[in-house]
């Protein structure tokens, strides 16, 4: 049996983090057994599901190379196909009509309410109290319909809905690849409601009308769609199918242990991309969390292929952690390809403003000695920004200080001895300053502060001879030049 598997997001939004990490799940379970990751798009809820929140799910998905194997399918196209599988159960005597109106329903569960809080009152016989109970119980236990009894008369021309008849007795369980064995008494399903009154099909019944006609082997999700599964199962029953193997994974909580919200940070996947994040360091961190392989961090997708298994699946929920977040970042930044790198780098420059072409040209020299500055895209456009500062540069106190009296005097004759260079190149540079320092009574430490002080205005740089390298001669004397009054 080759393995298929599927991610079944709802698009009423960005494509949360959470359920980044189920899409990875799937398609690494998937590829491990060389099976076929399949997306399906959920967009029943046509209130809530818009086009862009289908758009956000496939560019989140998209940037973190998630791939399905085949265009996505759109639930709410296959409408048809769930309406029929109803009326095969119906013909199968799996599921029937109802008549209950929406009031008689909530009738039935005030009486139960009322029955109970009856029940609590103070001053009643044991008997009364006893009596109310059992009418609270059953008013409120899972709903079975009168008309699952053939015999009850339909109500003509009546709205009705169409119900699956749940399992009379027994137990309904599923061998959850993550949960362990999970069993629910019958008497606790209800009678669920398959089509509604207006004729369309409920959630429970288009999903496991299309993870059947998907031919989905393995249902990898969300530990919150655990009791969905319970109740999913006696209509894969009811048609006759084979029930899928289920995998529920605990959800994601923030640092603190409780369940990830806004307030924990970012929780769209494209707003790790906004905040300056790699696309390998998101899968690679998703991946881990709540998935093991021995004390490794760093996967790459075919890496985490091989090995992933449900069996590593913990099943205590996982916490974020955005320190180690970032440290894999780093990892990644220190090691992708460096066009890749520079590529990125230049998306996060762009986004403080226009990068000069010599400036571009300038980092694109600098990121080879530079990649290690910074574990996110942000933190290492930083250590860039001495060189994409503009002329004349803005000195911070500490630059301004090195460039008081003797400082510019000194400034005034690195110039004159560095415009006179042939080769513009850090060695060159190297020596020229060691050339000072022996033709002067100078040293290194008094003629660099004011160098580094023209050049950067203070900000973070490596060695002075590669920032001038860098910069190139005439950015360089420029710098020096703003910087010097003219009647020096
Ligand atoms: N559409 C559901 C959701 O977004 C998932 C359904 C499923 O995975 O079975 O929560």
């Amino acid at each position: 049996m080759s393995v298929i598997t599927r991610f079944a997001p709802s698009p009423t939004g960005m494509l949360h983090i959470g359920g980044a990490r189920t899409a990875l799940f799937n398609l690494l379970y998937a590829k491990h057994h060389r099976g076929r990751f399949l997306l399906r798009i959920e967009d029943t809820d046509l209130k809530r599901s818009t086009p862009e929140a289908v758009q956000a799910i496939l560019d989140g998905l998209d940037w973190l190379g998630i791939t399905p194997d085949d265009p996505p399918i759109f639930q709410a196209a296959r409408a048809e196909r769930h309406i029929q599988c109803a009326e095969e159960m119906i013909a199968r005597g799996k599921a029937f009509r109802c008549y209950a109106t929406p009031e008689e329903l909530q009738a039935r569960r005030d009486a139960g309410d009322a029955a109970r809080k009856a029940a609590k009152a103070d001053g009643i016989s044991e008997e009364d109290r006893a009596r109310q109970l059992a009418v609270a119980n059953e008013k409120l236990a899972a709903y079975r319909s009168p008309w699952r009894d053939p015999a009850t008369a339909p109500r003509d021309k009546a709205p009705y809905t169409v119900r699956l008849r749940a399992p009379d007795a027994g137990e309904v369980a599923i061998a959850d690849k993550v949960q362990g064995t999970v069993t629910v008494d019958a008497s606790e399903i209800d009678d669920l409601i398959l089509l509604r009154a207006d004729g369309t099909p409920t959630y429970m019944l288009a999903v496991v009308v299309d993870d059947h006609d998907m031919g989905v082997t393995h249902i990898i999700r969300g530990d919150d769609h655990l009791r969905n599964a319970l109740r999913q199962v006696p209509i894969y029953q009811a048609m006759g199918w084979p029930v899928p193997e289920f995998a529920h994974i605990p959800l994601i909580h923030g640092p603190d242990g409780a369940k990830l919200s806004k307030r924990h940070g970012a929780l769209g996947t494209l707003a790790y991309r906004d905040l300056g994040y790699l696309p390998e360091a998101v899968c690679n961190y998703l991946m881990r969390l709540g998935w093991s392989h021995g004390d490794e961090e760093i996967f790459s997708m075919d890496e985490a292929a091989a090995v992933f298994g449900l069996d590593a699946i913990g099943k205590a929920p996982s916490r974020i952690d955005f320190d180690k977040l970032s440290a894999i970042n780093g990892h990644y930044i220190r090691t992708i390809d460096e066009s890749r790198l520079y590529d990125a780098l230049m998306v996060e420059l762009a986004k403080t403003g226009e990068v000069r072409p010599e400036a571009a040209s300038n980092i694109a020299k600098a990121l080879p000695l530079m990649r290690d500055r910074g574990d996110t895209l942000p933190e290492l456009a930083g250590a860039f920004s001495f060189l994409l500062a503009a002329r004349p540069l803005e000195m911070n106190k500490k630059a301004r200080k090195a460039l008081r009296a003797e400082g510019l005097d000194r400034l005034a004759l690195v110039r004159d001895h560095v415009s006179k260079i042939d080769r513009w190149a850090e060695n060159e540079l190297k020596l020229t300053l060691q050339a000072i320092c022996n033709e002067t009574a100078l040293s290194m430490g008094q003629i660099g502060p004011p160098l580094r002080a023209a050049l950067t205005g203070g900000l973070p740089a490596p060695d002075i001879d590669q920032v001038m390298a860098w910069l190139g001669r005439e950015e360089t004397i420029a710098r020096i030049e703003d910087q010097i009054p003219t009647d020096v």
